[in-house]
């Protein structure tokens, strides 16, 4: 059994990474930032603790993290999984949308590891689990904010790999590609459909496949496994 916190449970990947840690018996502590209601429908189906949180706020942060410590004695595995997606064109991308982007999606990630990590380097142990995507290995056209946030999130992984790894923390990175979610709920249903042709395995993905990912880097399992990306793509690139 484990103390997992979650950062970004409401909804999609995150709320099916809540549903199998807490299948699995672990303790979750989770974080909703605009997903209320979602948010308590999660506590009340599975009895993980959400906690209020905006990631592009350090100190926002750092409440949530103190919350999970108190709630569960430690946090042996952080998953940074909030994100918000943006579809434009780089001429059409103001300033303060880019910002807001590579706050949530980038140091949101940087908040969550850096007020987390002290407790976990002073255990000599802990799981660090990253959410980058597809785009952020091979960037997507019309999505240059969110594919720069995601590989800037691939290059974090990698790095903090190395400078914790001899702290006995394993930092690794899940990237997927177009999942069944919230997140495409604006895309057009062909540019789905195309996607899914292009796919080796025909389909999207579930969410509760990327979880099942994120389950077993978390686990003793993984226990050789740091500073990797691991697609979940159906074989896409
Ligand atoms: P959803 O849009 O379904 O959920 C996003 C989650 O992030 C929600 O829990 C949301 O909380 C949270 N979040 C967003 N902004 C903030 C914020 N400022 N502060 C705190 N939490 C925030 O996305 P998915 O489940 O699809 O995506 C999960 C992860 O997977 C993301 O990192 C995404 O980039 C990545 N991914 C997704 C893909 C897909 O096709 N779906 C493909 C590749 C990667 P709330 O609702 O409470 O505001």
């Amino acid at each position: 059994m484990s103390n997992i916190l979650i950062v970004g449970g409401s909804r999609g990947i995150g709320a099916a990474a809540v549903r199998t840690f807490r299948s699995g018996g672990d303790n979750v502590v989770f974080t909703y930032h605009r997903s209320e209601l979602e948010a308590d429908a999660l506590r009340q189906e599975t009895g993980a603790i959400p906690v209020r949180c905006d990631v592009k706020h350090s100190d926002s942060v750092k409440i949530a993290v103190d919350k999970a410590i108190s709630e569960m004695g430690s946090i042996d595995v952080l998953i940074c999984n909030a994100a918000i997606a943006d579809f434009n064109l780089i001429t059409e991308i103001t300033e303060s949308r880019w910002e807001e982007i590579i706050s949530t999606n980038l140091s949101g990630v940087f908040y969550a590891i850096r007020h987390v990590l002290p407790s976990m380097i002073s255990r000599k142990s802990g799981c660090i689990i990253t959410v980058s995507s597809m785009w952020g290995e091979v960037g997507a056209s019309c999505e240059v904010a969110y594919s720069a946030s995601k590989a800037g999130v691939i290059g974090l992984t990698k790095a903090l790999a190395k400078e914790v790894g001899p702290s006995g923390i394993r930092v690794n990175c899940v990237s997927p590609g177009m999942i069944d979610t919230d997140m495409n709920k604006d895309v057009d249903d062909s540019a789905v459909s195309e996607i899914a042709d292009e796919t080796p395995l025909g389909r999207v993905g579930q969410a509760e496949e990327v979880a099942a990912v994120m389950k077993y880097l978390a686990s003793d399992d993984a226990s050789f496994i740091t500073g990797q990306v691991i697609p979940v793509n159906g074989g896409l690139i």
